[in-house]
């Protein structure tokens, strides 16, 4: 059955029916990302929250991580609303935050879907045990494919890829149910060994690998034109891995592909901020991942002083003050998501029963 699908809202109803301007009800969201801190063990050179060209993580202090009292108090309320899963993401490593375990295992047992992107340095111990036994997947970002490699990408020592590897092969051994999966972020300087990274992460047995191209750029067509002297390439690689590697228990998604040159959108009200939002590690609740510590356009307000639970309940009108046709004009995760809502919500009800 598929992991990726555009279509997984299609499955919670009673959220779609709440989503417009005109809708009285306001639901919980489904999943929410967390940004426990904004600190790395890692620096990598094209990190999309330190790369002054890309307005994703704009306005981040590397200071900022959520207080342990506060992240208490948003996990209770979490369970408490019912939200169904939380996925750990960066601002900085989400292992580096120190009461991570702790986190999911509440969550978890409050009946929460936990996940955690990670760069896997850290991923050992009792986290690791956390989220082998209770996690819904964890996926571990890469890039390099040895030792020197990874310590130039990353500005980390030769020995961390050798460890990362470790305790990939380690997690799997732990037996539990978690779907350990790989990002493997494709630029000009790895791109001759897209193949030989996935037979090698195959061999330590990750579950699958979802290769995709770095952003280095707001722009669309700046982005294609990084690309274009490796494009070729690289997809003649993702191609053949995809023959030579896909089997049953190793799944490969390609997603190595051009970006669309404008990213315009036609729609004037964002449904997936009420679907995904993201509290960041300043106490701030964004809009969505793309619009994550962008102070001037994608703060829905802080919850420094108000629970996460009344912030969200109160004051539906906050939802709707990013227009996204004239403030989303740069890369949008969600946008094809976004499109099919509202498509499904302009359906005309008198002609609905003409299936
Ligand atoms: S970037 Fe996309 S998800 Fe974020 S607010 Fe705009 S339309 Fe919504």
């Amino acid at each position: 059955m598929q992991l990726y699908t555009n279509l997984k809202i299609f499955h919670y109803q009673h959220k779609l029916d709440s989503l417009p301007p005109e809708s009285e009800r306001t639901e919980a969201p489904l999943h929410i990302r967390i940004k426990p801190t904004n600190a790395c063990n890692h620096s990598c050179s094209y990190c999309a929250y330190r790369n002054p060209n890309l307005q994703l993580g704009q306005d981040m202090s590397i200071a900022d991580r959520i207080p342990a009292t506060k992240m208490k108090e948003i996990v209770d309320d979490c369970i408490d609303m019912d939200v169904k899963a939380v996925t750990f993401s960066g601002g900085g490593e989400p292992l580096c935050y120190p009461q991570l375990a702790t986190t999911a295992r509440t969550l978890a047992e409050g009946g929460v879907s936990i996940a955690t992107l990670t760069n896997g340095g850290l991923l050992h111990g009792e986290v690791a045990e956390v989220f082998s036994s209770m996690g819904t997947w964890i996926r571990i970002s890469m890039d390099g494919w040895d030792g020197p490699s990874y310590s130039r990408f990353r500005s980390v020592d030769e020995n961390e890829f050798s460890k990362i590897m470790n305790n990939i092969e380690n997690f799997k051994k732990l037996n539990g149910k978690c779907f350990l999966g790989i990002s493997y972020v494709i630029n000009r300087d790895n791109a001759d060994h897209v193949f030989e990274m996935g037979q090698k992460l195959k061999d330590v047995g990750v579950d699958s690998i979802k290769f995709s191209g770095c952003v280095v750029s707001n722009d669309g067509h700046e982005n294609n034109r990084y690309h274009a002297p490796v494009f070729g390439r690289i997809k003649e690689q993702t191609q053949r891995a995809k023959e030579e590697l896909q089997s049953d228990g190793f799944e490969i998604f390609d997603a190595y592909h051009e970006l669309d040159e404008k990213f315009d959108k036609s729609y004037q009200w964002c449904p997936y901020q009420q679907i995904l939002p993201i509290i960041a590690a300043d106490q701030r609740v964004y809009s969505c991942q793309d619009k994550a510590y962008n102070l001037d356009c994608g703060v829905l307000g802080s919850i420094k002083d108000v629970r996460f639970k009344d912030f969200w309940f109160n004051n539906r009108d906050k939802f709707f003050k990013i227009n996204p046709s004239k403030d989303c004009n740069h890369h949008c995760v969600s946008n094809n998501k976004n499109m099919l809502i509202h498509d499904y919500l302009n359906a005309n009800p008198d002609h609905l029963p003409f299936v």
